[in-house]
């Protein structure tokens, strides 16, 4: 029978729970068990489709064409978990399903359908689902804070799960902040102490606390936590800011003994622990031998998380090429404003990344056209790929009009145009052209000599494609199509032949990528602007953000 860990956060939000969850599931993989990772949102979205990136930064995006939280990609880049919609539920999810249940009359016999037991019911049916015959350890990721009101059907599932299934076999995992007070220069544990009496309230006495902390915490201050939480003294951690990367956490988790914690109380039978392949990865983190410069050019730059699984790609991608990759965050609409040259001149590499509507394509597209004439190595993804189809078509085809139907419907020359199945489409949620598809590869290209294969799979998010019509011409100048759904009627990637390094994709390649295995596209695309690299550039005006190794968490 499968155990359950669950794990709550209190006082702050975005203090790494899913970061946390994903390196717990990493040390229990590493450690021969059989994980599951799951995610509950307390939001009443059914999913985050359709939520703006500056509400909830990225939409990741599963094999199975699930829209999910960006944690599920902190749990694919540290393990190798499967993940499936089965692995996201939203409020707006677990409700959809009660209702949908009680229109069609039946389940619910005739009764008032009620938060307790019906929603909860729903709930603990979603952990369950995750606990079949051949898992050792489901983990149990429960969004928002302890003292929210939209988290309590959540908290109450998980605490009635224990009466279910024997508390022997659920462990209650709190993460909490601690608080260094400059002033009184001292750390503050009043805060944990409160947010675990407010989850003792609803019945829920944790096991384990994490204490995420910028300072170590002193034994006595530990006593203490244990003392008034009522918490075994071993099993109050402390999770400290990392210095160099996210992937440190898991080696710090272990420093402090959680793996064996987590083993010794839930009974499982685990192997020894197994990191060597993680400490070469974090050890190159720390001494990369080159350091380059990747210009991300997109609309969503100041939030931090909205492009989250491009930038760990280029971080991985780095890892696999001893470099530390210094992401320079682009406004498009400052590349139409200042122009091209005085944003990205200097840059070794430049990336446009997905995204929806018009504003900053012509920044977009401008950056584009800087990459394609100065032979800077150029990585499309998605809207990345079709303003480069349309750059070229206005740069080289010499079809001055020619763009997406997504921007003008009534141009002359629609080289980007909406899928046919998407025409009929109303509704937003859920309904793109979504998840895994497979693509063949040209025999020669980029794309084919970074893959090594013939036939790939690529997750994606997207409604409108490249328009045939035009494909001959654009072939005929250079933009060739060098991927295709495997009847060759959807491209999926197009390469200038005449380029150091110009890859376009319509799918999304940063959803597979790990920091012991970056993606083959991004690990080339890398690789190609560290040839380009030149020393003693000129200062580009914009701001460096050394980013890569270390701030993301
Ligand atoms: N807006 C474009 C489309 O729907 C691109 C989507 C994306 O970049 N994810 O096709």
């Amino acid at each position: 029978m499968a155990k359950h860990i669950f794990v709550t956060g209190g006082v702050v939000s975005s203090l790494g729970k899913g970061l946390t969850c994903a390196s717990i599931g990493m040390l229990l993989e590493q450690r021969g068990l059989r994980v599951r990772l799951q995610k509950f949102d307390p939001y009443i979205n059914v999913d985050p489709g359709t939520m703006s990136p500056y509400q909830h930064g990225e939409v990741y995006v599963l094999d199975d064409g699930a829209e999910t939280d960006l944690d599920l990609g902190h749990y694919e880049r540290f393990t190798h978990v499967p993940l499936t919609r089965d692995c996201n539920y939203t409020t707006g999810k677990i409700y959809l399903s009660v209702i949908q249940k009680e229109r069609e009359g039946r389940y619910y016999e005739g009764k008032t359908v009620q938060v307790i037991p019906h929603v909860t019911d729903e709930i603990k049916d979603a952990i369950h689902r995750l606990a079949t015959d051949d898992v050792d350890v489901v983990i149990t990721e429960i969004g928002g804070t302890v003292g929210d009101i939209e988290g309590l059907p959540f908290l109450e599932a998980i605490r009635q799960f224990a009466i279910d299934v024997g508390r022997e076999n659920c462990l209650y995992i709190h993460l909490t902040l601690v608080p260094y007070l400059k002033a009184a220069a001292e750390l503050k544990t009043k805060p944990t102490q409160h947010s675990v009496g407010a989850l003792r309230q609803i019945g829920i006495q944790p096991d384990v606390l994490i204490c995420r902390t910028e300072h170590p915490i002193p034994a006595d201050e530990k006593d203490k936590i244990a003392l008034f939480c009522n918490v075994d003294r071993k099993a109050v951690i402390e999770e400290r800011d990392r210095q160099f990367s996210i992937y440190e956490v898991p080696l710090s988790l272990v420093n402090h003994g959680l793996d064996e914690i987590l083993v010794k109380r839930l009974h499982l039978k685990a192997d020894p622990l197994e990191l060597t392949e993680w400490r070469d990865m974090v050890e190159r983190i720390k001494n990369p031998k080159h350091e380059l410069r990747i210009a991300v050019v997109g609309k969503y730059m100041k939030h931090r998380d909205a492009y989250k699984s491009v930038y760990e790609a280029l971080d991985h991608a780095g890892i696999s090429n001893h470099a530390r990759v210094l992401v320079v965050r682009v406004e498009a609409e400052e590349v139409e404003s200042r122009g091209a040259e005085a944003m990205l001149g200097g840059m070794d590499g430049i990336l446009v990344p997905g995204g929806f509507g018009m504003r900053g394509i012509g920044g977009k597209i401008e950056a584009i056209r800087f990459a394609r004439t100065h032979n800077i190595p150029y990585f499309g993804i998605c809207l990345g790929m079709q303003c480069a189809v349309i750059e070229f078509a206005r740069d080289v085809l010499g079809l001055e009009d020619a763009n997406s139907t997504e921007f003008d419907q009534t141009t002359e020359h629609p080289v980007i145009w909406l899928m046919p199945a998407q025409q009929s489409v109303r509704e937003r949620g859920g309904t793109m052209r979504l998840g895994a598809w497979p693509c063949v590869l040209a025999t020669e290209g980029f794309a084919r000599s970074a893959y090594g294969v013939d036939q790939i799979n690529e997750r994606h998010r997207h409604r409108y494609e490249f328009n045939n019509a035009y494909r001959r011409d654009f072939e005929d100048n250079g933009l060739i199509a060098t991927g295709t759904s495997p009847d060759g009627e959807i491209v999926e990637i197009v390469e200038l032949n005449d380029h150091p390094w110009f890859v376009a994709v319509q799918f999304h390649p940063e959803f597979q990528s790990k920091p012991t295995k970056a993606h083959p596209l991004f690990r080339e695309f890398v690789a190609a602007s560290l040839r380009h690299r030149t020393d003693g550039r000129p200062g580009t005006g914009v701001e460096l953000e050394a980013r890569s190794v270390a701030s993301q968490g």
